[in-house]
C-alpha cells in the first residue's frame, strides 16, 4: 500500500469520510473507536490555525487544547491592555470561549510565561523544563491517541510556537509510555500561506504534508465563532477580513504531517 495513503486511511480512520492528495475517498469505519485527540498550541488563539479540524473531531471525539504559555506579553494597540495579569485574565476567557464554540473541552493551561524566557526575562531553561514536566503531565493524565502541534516552522514562525512544537515532540519520544501516540506537525501548503502575506506564514512542501483534512461549512463556521473570540488580538475589521478570506476559499481541507505514527488504526481497513 502506498505509503501516503495508509498514512492517511490511519489518520481518516475516525472521520466520517477524508480525501486523499489525489481525490479519493476514503470511507470510515463501520465501528467508531472514540479517540483522545490533545492539541497543544502556545497561545490562546493561536488554536484558530486548525480550528475547523477541531470542531470537526469535537462531535465524535475527545479533543483537549493545551496552552502552553499565559499570553501575558500579547500587547495590541486596538485593546489597550496592558501586559501582564489583566491581560491573561482577558486572554483567558477568549480561550474558553474559543473552545467552547469548537464544542472542545475547556482549555488546559500550562501557565508558562508569555516568550518562555525571551523578552528579556532570561529565564529560559526554567521554563523549557517547566513545559516539558507540565506536557508529560497533561499526556499522562489525558491519555491521548493522537497529539496536534506545530511543525519546525513554527506556523508564523513565533520563538514560542518553534518551542511548543519542539517539546510536544521531544516529550513524545522520550518516553516509551508514548509509543502508540501519533504525532501530526501541522503546515501550511505555499498557497494557503500566500492568502496571508501579512503573517509571514511559514509553509510546508505539499510532498511532506501527507494528511489532508476536509472540513464541512458547518465545522468552518464553529472556527469562524472561535476567532471571534479573540477581540483582545485582533481589531473586529482585521478578524472580519480573515473569515472573508476563508469564506473565499473553497477547498477546506487542512494539512499534516506524520511525524510520528506508532499506533495500527486501520483495524478496519
Ligand atoms: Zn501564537
Amino acid at each position: 500500500m502506498n505509503g501516503t495513503i495508509h498514512t492517511l486511511m490511519c489518520f481518516c480512520f475516525l472521520l466520517l469520510s477524508c480525501t486523499t492528495r489525489e481525490g479519493a475517498e476514503v470511507k470510515s469505519s463501520d465501528v467508531m473507536q472514540k479517540e483522545t485527540i490533545v492539541v497543544v498550541v502556545a497561545h490562546p488563539d493561536d488554536e484558530t490555525a486548525i480550528a475547523p479540524v477541531m470542531a470537526k473531531y469535537a462531535k465524535d471525539h475527545e479533543v483537549y487544547l493545551i496552552l502552553a504559555t499565559d499570553g501575558s506579553y500579547g500587547v495590541t494597540d486596538h485593546a489597550g491592555i496592558p501586559e501582564g495579569d489583566a491581560l491573561v485574565q482577558v486572554r483567558n476567557q477568549e480561550a474558553a470561549c474559543s473552545c467552547a464554540a469548537l464544542g472542545v473541552h475547556p482549555p488546559i493551561h500550562l501557565g508558562l510565561i508569555d516568550g518562555l524566557g525571551f523578552y528579556a526575562r532570561g529565564d529560559f531553561y526554567q521554563q523549557m523544563s517547566a513545559m516539558r514536566e507540565s506536557l508529560h503531565e497533561e499526556f499522562t493524565r489525558l491519555q491521548p491517541s493522537i497529539v496536534l502541534t506545530f511543525g519546525p516552522d513554527g506556523d508564523t514562525g513565533h520563538h514560542d510556537h518553534r518551542l511548543v512544537g519542539n517539546m510536544t515532540t521531544e516529550v513524545l519520544l522520550s518516553h516509551d509510555e508514548y509509543a502508540d501516540v501519533d504525532l501530526y506537525h501541522y503546515g501550511w501548503t505555499k498557497r494557503q500561506a500566500d492568502k496571508f502575506p501579512q503573517w509571514n506564514l511559514g509553509y510546508v512542501s505539499e510532498a511532506y504534508l501527507d494528511t489532508a483534512i476536509s472540513f464541512s461549512e458547518q465545522d468552518e463556521e464553529r472556527a469562524f465563532a472561535s476567532i471571534q473570540c479573540h477581540k483582545s488580538q485582533y481589531p473586529q475589521s482585521e478578524m472580519d477580513e480573515w473569515i472573508r478570506i476563508e469564506r473565499e476559499d473553497s477547498e477546506n481541507k487542512l494539512y499534516f504531517r506524520t511525524a510520528v505514527r506508532k499506533q495500527e488504526r486501520s483495524t478496519s481497513f
